[in-house]
């Protein structure tokens, strides 16, 4: 039987591999510095280096079933999204956390439903996105209001990390919610003034605010004074 995944990886090494060599060599001799602690749900139709144009080095990847933030509730259990939102604060010193939910999205479906008895991990994990449910019955428009809701409620969850909340309010590092609508190739941006999401093409900036851009001043880049 011909095995298509060995296949790829061999044509990974030998044609596309060489552009990168080089690349490689430099992140792995310097490490890796990423900027960006990007969580995204897990569907397949959602990838982040397409649509933030990301190379290696430069995101660091949370992927999880709708994108959920589980609470910093001091359990200390085997939480790996909690753990890494710790390491890329404290190792990393990201200067950007993205929460990135997405139209048509099977976990927040799955809310509105009965989940198999056989999926009790899952059925528990979705727990963390009930509150941003409607007390109504699901249509499309009900469904993607519950996946912008389930984003501004992580981006709320996520300000209880001590360590999160402390850099966020000293300007070092920005929040970002942002929902994909997978038809129409845009990310919406959680706007916190308006409350709304507004769509990349329309929107000043991909954070949800207050935003402290970086200005340049007499040739130097700084921080906005707060
Ligand atoms: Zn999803």
């Amino acid at each position: 039987m011909p095995d298509e995944l060995l296949d790829r990886l061999r044509r990974f090494h030998d044609d596309a591999f060489p552009q990168y060599r080089e690349q490689f060599q430099t992140l792995v001799d310097e490490g890796q510095h990423p900027t960006t602690l990007f969580i995204g749900c897990s569907d397949s139709r959602l990838v982040p280096y397409l649509l933030t144009g990301a190379g290696p080095g430069e995101l660091f990847l949370v992927r999880n079933v709708g994108a959920f933030i589980p609470p910093y509730d001091g359990s200390h259990g085997h939480h790996g999204t909690t753990a890494a939102i710790e390491f890329a604060v404290l190792n990393l010193h990201v200067h950007r956390i993205v929460v990135c939910g997405h139209s048509h999205c099977g976990a927040i479906k799955a809310m509105y439903g009965e989940v198999s008895p056989e999926a009790p991990n899952l059925n528990r994990w979705l727990d963390l996105g009930r509150e941003a449910l409607l007390p109504v019955q699901p249509g499309p428009e009900v469904l993607r209001r519950t996946e912008q809701r389930a984003v501004v409620l992580q981006l709320e969850r996520l300000m209880e990390y001590p360590m999160v909340r402390s850099r966020v309010q000293a300007g070092q590092i920005s929040l970002h919610g942002w929902h994909y609508v997978i038809e129409e190739g845009e990310v919406h941006v959680f706007d916190v003034k308006t409350g709304g999401f507004v769509p990349a093409s329309l929107a000043d900036n991909s954070g949800t605010g207050p935003y402290h851009p970086y200005v340049e001043h007499d040739g130097q880049v700084l921080l906005d004074a707060l």
